[in-house]
């Protein structure tokens, strides 16, 4: 792609120089480098950015950066950074440096690169990286700079069950609630890419009083998604559902690229938000004893340089939302899916409607009336056929003392005329309330008559 089209939305002009090397020191994190640090710029010593890496080495390594902000860079630049590499090396067995530039190399100095690479490959190397590749590598790690700010892009997403067999599972799931079949029931399902900041991330800290440490944290290879429209953190994903590896990873196709949900925030904020949100995880408060035996109370987290972000790309979650309409009740569902499952990010069906409370698929009802889902704190069952019903449609009769309830009153009606056949005994065993009653009061009445008896005899 020529300069121009690249133009549009990689406008690394507009960046300063110093904005570039921060532009530069992201990618790197993007890329996988660990402990990426822009230097502070005192004196250009031919080294812009520290970081390190494992890559295709079996040991950690140390990685000097220089960026280039210019049209064009020349042998004494890379002359520069050798001399730095040099410098920097000491009683390491290998170190890497990376020239970046926004512009070309000259025909000298990518000539002597490949010099310094194929005499002193095995303990120090040279990766030169022009503006074309830069673009190829923010394409592919999905960032994009507009008027000076990097934003993210992407096209990738995880593979995914397709809309119909998601679908079917709705169905399925919503035909296990007591009463459905009594219901009317429409179910609507839409696919969304729905853009998420995925940040892979360990935390090592500790906090030591003088009695010991009383606060440790060690976590490695955490994944973590920020929501790119709401901002918030997607937290109640089952661990693992998502898997970053080759295999489970796709491309939007072209004709699904309208189902894309774009981004609503520039990478700053989502790192920003990446962070407040890990601190907030790990905080806690700690009781511990001090030396005078005092009971003190502390709260501890980690602080910003305990977090190493290892790894942070875009990408799109496959998500489903259904739109299902139960008689006159409306419910929504936010599902991902990865390639065999489906989980839900958000259900209206698994809270009863009359309470709110919290209901385990298996143990919910619906209202044929209404088709206002219930739990079993909220359920009626009709007295004749145990029809669901919501406290809103249950038809009440009174008996003697026990209210029972019907779900119609065709049902009601059908009772009254059994009851208009009932003789007397029938009616009073039927009020299982009286019942009770009228046993108690026999039990009572026998005890009485037995002390009575006692004191004959
Ligand atoms: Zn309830
Ligand atoms: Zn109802």
């Amino acid at each position: 792609m020529d300069k121009a089209k690249r133009g549009r939305y990689f406008d690394l002009d507009a960046l300063n120089g110093y904005e570039f090397e921060e532009f530069v020191a992201r990618l790197l994190r993007m890329m996988g480098y660990e402990d990426v640090q822009v230097t502070q710029r005192t004196g250009d010593k031919g080294k812009d950015i520290i970081a390190y890496s494992n890559h295709g080495k079996p040991f950690k390594y140390k990685v000097i950066v220089e960026c280039k902000h210019t049209k064009s860079v020349g042998r004494p630049v890379i002359q520069k950074l050798q001399g730095a590499l040099l410098h920097e090396l000491g009683d390491d067995p290998y170190i890497k440096g990376i020239i970046v530039t926004s512009g070309k190399f000259t025909k000298e100095a990518i000539e002597y690169t490949e010099e310094i690479n194929k005499k002193h490959g095995s303990w120090m190397e040279i990766e030169l990286i022009d503006g074309r590749k830069l673009y190829e590598l923010c394409k592919k790690h999905g960032i994009k700079i507009v008027s000076g700010n990097i934003q993210v892009v992407s096209d990738i997403t995880f593979k995914h069950l397709p809309k119909e067999e998601v679908k079917k599972r709705t169905i399925g799931e919503l035909e296990t609630i007591k009463g459905i079949e009594k219901t009317t029931y429409q179910v609507k399902t839409w696919k969304s890419y729905y853009p998420y900041y995925c940040v892979r991330y360990s935390v090592h800290s500790q906090v030591c009083t003088k009695v010991g440490c009383i606060y440790e944290v060690n976590v490695d290879d955490e994944l973590l998604f920020v929501d790119g429209v709401t901002g918030k953190v997607l937290d109640n994903l089952p661990h693992g559902f998502f898997k970053f590896s080759p295999e489970n990873l796709t491309k939007i196709p072209e004709d699904e690229k309208n189902l894309i949900r774009p981004f609503n925030f520039s990478v700053d904020e989502l790192e920003q938000k990446v962070i407040d949100s890990i601190i907030n995880k790990y905080t806690k408060e700690v009781v511990y004893r001090g030396k005078n035996n005092v009971e003190y109370r502390k709260v501890c987290s980690p602080k910003k340089k305990d977090i190493l972000i290892k790894e942070s790309c875009p990408i799109y979650l496959p998500q489903y939302t259904n739109s299902i309409k139960i008689q006159e009740t409306n419910y929504n569902q936010s599902i991902v899916a990865n390639e065999r499952d489906i989980f839900k990010i958000s259900d209206d069906l698994a809270f009863c409607k009359v309470c709110g409370e919290t209901i385990p698929i298996g143990e919910r009802y619906v209202c044929p009336v209404c088709g206002k889902v219930l739990g079993p704190c909220h359920v009626i069952f009709d007295y004749l056929d145990g029809t669901p019903v919501c406290p809103d449609h249950a038809v009440p009769r009174k008996l003697y003392l026990q209210t029972i309830y019907f779900a119609s009153k065709e049902n009601l009606e059908k009772f009254n005329n059994m009851w208009a056949t009932m003789s007397e005994w029938e009616r009073i065993t039927t009020d299982t309330t009286l019942m009770k009653v009228l046993i108690v009061i026999g039990f009572v009445m026998l005890l009485y008559l037995i002390k009575i008896l006692g004191g004959l005899f």
